[in-house]
């Protein structure tokens, strides 16, 4: 080895370097984009329910006090809004949280069937318009988790069975481990389904099959990019299944 073969070596060593700066900064361009992307999207989706409330409080401003049925009208429409623009920017303060790295989970050991009656319960309260169900394939099935973090999680999947699925409709939850072994939850609907081309796209922030029908039911377009970002800090994965006109699944496992 003269110095011919160490000037070799150093030159594949700053080769080696500089395509490690290279594609760390791809990956913070990339991340920069998404991140402009998302405070853009934000802006829209946040400036759509403002319009309306001033539009409504012009209104009842100008007619108000004369006519009644504008008055019972516009009320209902600002509440509505204003409901929807809380729940908006509360999902938004949590993703852009998790964004920044200042989300802690705290974690202990939960047992997903537990946790899966519990919302349950919840569900039962406040949908009376679907058939919940429970199956929890084995006893006592623990994780290591956020216990809050994963109910929420669950808590968005049950949220839109109820909001995809016909009044009447089942909507089942169970437990179980699957044939890896993994520990896993899954809620399953009988639902209007997510067409194939879709599928791919349903974690993505403000991602919608169809935006009227979502808005309607109170949707933001956000809900699962939390469920999956919480799953994500578990280092678990999602499976979906879904047939148009006859419902979806999603699993939640967890390995280990
Ligand atoms: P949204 O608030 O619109 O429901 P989500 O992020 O929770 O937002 O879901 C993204 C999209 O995935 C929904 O708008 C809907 O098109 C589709 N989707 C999610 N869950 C279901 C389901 N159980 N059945 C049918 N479509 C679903």
């Amino acid at each position: 080895t003269g110095p011919d073969a160490r000037l070799h070596t150093g030159d594949s060593e700053l080769l080696g370097l500089e395509q490690a700066v290279n594609s760390l900064l791809d990956r913070m361009r990339q991340s920069y984009q998404q991140q402009a992307r998302f405070v853009s999207d934000a802006s829209h989706e946040l400036r759509t329910p403002i319009a309306v409330i001033q539009g409504y409080a012009n209104l009842l401003d100008r007619w108000g006090k004369e006519d009644e049925q504008i008055l019972e009208e516009s009320i209902r429409a600002i509440k509505s809004e204003s409901d929807h623009m809380k729940k908006l920017v509360e999902q938004l303060l949590f993703l852009a949280r998790g964004d920044s790295g200042k989300t802690r989970l705290v974690m202990e050991k939960v047992s997903l069937g537990n946790l899966m009656k519990e919302v349950l319960d919840e569900s039962v309260l406040i949908d009376p318009k679907h058939h919940y169900i429970l199956k929890n394939e084995e006893d006592d099935l623990l994780i290591t988790g956020d216990s809050s973090m994963i109910k929420q999680a669950a808590r968005i999947l049950v949220d839109n069975a109820a909001k995809y699925t016909p009044e009447g409709g089942d909507i089942l939850l169970r437990t179980g481990r699957n044939e890896k072994g993994h520990s896993f939850f899954l809620v399953q609907d009988e639902g209007i389904g997510i067409s194939p081309d879709d599928t791919p796209h349903i974690f993505e922030r403000f991602f919608r099959s169809d935006p009227a029908r979502s808005r309607e039911s109170g949707g933001t377009g956000l809900g699962l990019s939390i469920a999956k970002w919480i799953i994500d800090r578990h280092g678990g994965y999602f499976q979906v299944l879904s047939r148009e006109g006859i419902g979806t699944r999603i699993t939640v496992c967890f390995p280990s």
